[in-house]
């Protein structure tokens, strides 16, 4: 069975887009650490992010810094961190965080419940920053 992230990459489950190609996509986390707060994934469906190849993980931090870029365009920030967690969807993927300070990037810290209308804001933003 497809995983959920899967589903989001093929449009079956709707999320909001920040960038897309034929081999990865991003999309906003729906519980963010802070606004902007972004999932790069590959389309291949593989659990473990470091059982990649090496071609297709270069190929995709390439594509995460792309994101990146664009995050830092559109959300104030000190500059936009990353990590890799994979312990809730075994779908491989990056996580894209704007950072002011080191706490915004604690997975402990209590998530925001932003409305509909501000994540698609902020979607929208990032894809129209977005630059391959
Ligand atoms: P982890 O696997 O520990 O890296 O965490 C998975 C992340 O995916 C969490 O931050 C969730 O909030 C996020 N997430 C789970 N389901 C969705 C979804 N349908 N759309 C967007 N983000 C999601």
């Amino acid at each position: 069975m497809a995983s959920i992230f899967s589903k989001i990459a093929s449009g079956e489950i709707p999320s909001y887009c920040c960038a897309a190609d034929d081999e990865f996509y991003a999309f906003l986390d729906i519980n963010p650490l802070v606004k902007g707060h972004t999932l790069v994934i590959p389309r291949r469906e593989v659990d473990y992010l470091f059982d990649l190849s090496d071609d297709e993980l270069a190929r995709l931090q390439v594509f995460a810094a792309h994101v990146a870029r664009a995050i830092r365009q559109v959300i104030p920030c000190v500059k936009v961190g990353q990590a890799v967690l994979g312990l809730e969807v075994p779908h491989a993927h990056i996580h894209l965080i704007p950072l002011q300070s080191e706490r915004d990037m604690l997975f402990s810290n209590p998530k925001l419940q932003l409305p509909a209308d501000e994540m698609q804001r902020i979607a929208d933003d990032i894809r129209a920053a977005f630059r391959p």
